[in-house]
């Protein structure tokens, strides 16, 4: 078993849901469902050059009949493929890979944590990250900061419902990287949260009930505590131990 278990597991479930009777709401779903996975496979294919630089797409129509999809669902996948800059539209003549997509946004997809080491490298960006973050939180919170990251850790204590309590840990870190006020600090956590969301909800269901769940409260305390003292080193030393316990959590779990 490996990290990406949930992954592919999510999407068998998506997948039988596409099954389900045909409503207007399932529809969209399942359109919706259907550009990603085609979006997916299109990127896949410019990543590896199979679709070169410059080249152009084949039309609406021949990829609709290729992934045996209206052309609604191709246009909405491109569509995608056009936000992270892999592609471009020139009217009246057709899409195509755009010439310079290793100057695309930065971007971490769903398909880059197929592998356990992939999932590890993402986490170890998050390390450090969110160390920083900590650090620049203990200089420059302010006192209502302090109370958010505070109230935060409140709520994360009160763990009975687990999914409640993933959730609120994730917020106690969206809070911390908050009180960094350093906006871009904010936004790649967040959309390093939003990859790593599945990885660390699995880790957080498997820790229901042993020690690991009172290690991790003790853990943000000593976080807060620093921020509060506006230690620095403290804050950004206590955040990489606790996430780095979380890596050896996952060796654990899923490592081979
Ligand atoms: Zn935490």
């Amino acid at each position: 078993m490996n990290g990406f278990g949930r992954t592919v597991h999510s999407r068998e479930n998506r997948r039988q849901s596409m099954s389900k009777p045909v409503a207007a709401f399932d529809t969209l779903a399942r359109n919706d469902n259907l550009a990603d996975e085609i979006a997916a496979q299109l990127r896949d294919r410019i990543l590896k050059e199979t679709l070169s630089p410059g080249q152009r797409l084949p039309t609406e129509q021949a990829l609709g009949a290729q992934f045996g999809v209206s052309r609604n669902v191709i246009r909405e996948a491109i569509a995608r493929l056009k936000l992270t800059g892999l592609v471009e539209t020139r009217h009246g003549v057709g899409t195509f890979v755009k010439q310079d997509i290793e100057n695309r946004p930065f971007e971490i997809e769903q398909d880059d944590l197929l592998e356990f080491k992939q999932l590890i490298d993402v986490y170890r960006l998050r390390v450090e990250v969110e160390a920083g973050a900590a650090a620049l939180a203990a200089t420059h919170r302010t006192s209502a900061q302090l109370e958010a990251i505070k109230q935060a850790l409140r709520q994360s204590g009160q763990h009975q419902d687990w999914e409640a309590g993933a959730k609120s840990a994730v917020d106690f870190h969206l809070a911390v990287s908050q009180a960094s006020n350093n906006p871009y600090f904010t936004r790649i956590m967040g959309h390093l949260d939003s990859v790593i969301r599945d990885a660390v909800r699995t880790l957080r269901f498997r820790s229901m009930g042993t020690s690991r769940l009172e290690e991790v409260d003790a853990e943000h305390e000593r976080i807060v505590d620093a921020i509060e003292r506006q230690d620095a080193n403290m804050a950004r030393q206590a955040m990489r131990e606790h996430l780095e316990h979380g890596i050896n959590g996952y060796r654990n779990l899923f490592g081979n």
